[in-house]
């Protein structure tokens, strides 16, 4: 059926509403409680097939057509961060050191405006909905690979998933083919030396300047060991050593961040981490364990669902706004979706023309709430044209 434009659009008031009063009440990862009964309660309402307490806090929710089709699920993320809300208008955060600051909110309210849209609908819909209220994208191991073992794919012939994105302005919604977004590993160094009188350093072993040393030797991996046409990255966020000036520290801790795209790239950037590491140390009479921990698979998007995207959005918005991204450094866990089921992840760009939005994560973050509705109305467009594709 053709898009019923009106009905999305008479639907946006209520998305600001929901989106606020989220924004209003966040909860950390695993513990949105309040959260899912909330969304659970609309859903039901509205006549919906809901699973609830799927993955602890997540919500899986059907609707069949009335017309055959295909499966097509569409997923939100619903938690917020450990972030202090630095805003003051009338809709910021009344949980102190909760904030939801990464745009769940907005996904929340725009996936239950496609909800609403769909039963209101139901007759004229070919295919059934399913929608994936997702808990815990913020932490390891998500809550992305939970929904998937609890059964949220079964049935399912494709999944989508939108990220309102403050870094590209309203107006412009973006993605790729392929690798979209990175694997996120972390990494842990622990530099074991012997303390000693700082006055003497020949009757000990400095595990801070074994530290350094791992600090900048770890810059070499990425410019001297990944093939310069790859993408990665390797940070150090976190160096603690010491406890005064004139003692020589027994341990050093040298702790990061890894992005790469590629299994290929991620396991050599694994494997020079642990060989640096070990052989730094033993440069300076030291011992140096790397603790590796795996992040989120990369996101990668299918060549065919990204053409559909791209379809899809030239017939629903204005020339021009529907552009090619580069790939993003950041993690999202819908990449386990896209590993189950043929997909498109895309960005719909929330932020101000001028570029001076807050970055996600950041204690002022805010979106622009007309892009919620930018959003539903791909949602919508995209499940529709996949439910109908008979060459898939
Ligand atoms: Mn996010």
């Amino acid at each position: 059926m053709p898009i019923r434009e009106e009905t999305l659009r008479s639907l946006y008031g209520e998305m600001v509403e929901w989106r606020r009063y989220l924004h209003r009440h966040p909860e950390l990862s695993f513990q949105e409680f309040k959260t899912s009964s909330w969304i659970a309660e609309k859903l039901e309402a509205w006549g919906l097939e809901v699973t609830r307490g799927v993955a602890g806090t997540g919500i899986v929710a059907r609707l069949r057509g009335g017309r055959p089709g295909r499966t097509i699920a569409l997923r939100a993320d619903i938690d917020a961060l450990p972030i202090q809300d630095e805003k003051t208008c009338e809709y910021a955060s009344t949980v102190p050191g909760v904030m939801h600051a990464c745009g769940h909110d907005g996904h929340t309210a725009e996936l239950l405006a496609v909800a609403r849209y769909y039963s209101l609908h139901r007759e004229e819909t070919a295919g059934t909905r399913v929608f994936l209220f997702q808990p815990a994208e913020e932490v390891l191991p998500g809550g992305a690979v939970g929904m998937i073992a609890a059964g949220a794919l079964e049935g399912v012939d494709a999944v989508y998933g939108v990220h309102l994105w403050s870094p590209f302005p309203y107006g412009v919604v973006a993605t790729r083919p392929g690798p979209l977004m990175a694997s996120p590993d972390e990494f842990e160094a622990e530099i074991l030396g012997r303390g000693g009188h700082g006055g003497l350093p020949h009757q000990s072993a400095d595990a801070i300047v074994a530290g350094a040393h791992l600090v900048v030797a770890l810059q070499t991996i990425v410019s001297r060991n990944v093939d310069p046409l790859e993408s990665a990255v390797v940070s150090v966020g976190r160096l603690s050593a010491g406890g005064a000036r004139n003692v020589i520290a027994d341990r050093c801790q040298v702790e990061g961040t890894v992005r790469t795209f590629t299994p290929e790239a991620r396991a050599l950037v694994r494997q020079r981490l642990e060989e640096v590491a070990r052989h730094i140390g033993a440069m300076h009479g030291t011992e140096a364990r790397m603790t590796y921990f795996e992040g989120y698979p990369p996101v990668v998007n299918d060549a065919a669902e990204v053409e559909r995207f791209f379809k899809v959005a030239s017939e629903l918005l204005e020339p021009g706004e529907a552009r090619r991204c580069d790939p993003i450094m950041a993690g999202e866990d819908f990449s386990y979706y896209l590993r189950e089921r043929p997909g498109c992840f895309f960005f719909v760009g929330a932020g101000r023309e001028d570029g001076t939005s807050a970055p996600h994560h950041h204690p002022r973050f805010d979106i622009d709430e007309r892009a919620m509705l930018t959003a539903a109305r791909l949602l919508v467009g995209i499940a529709d044209d996949s439910a109908e594709d008979t060459r898939r």
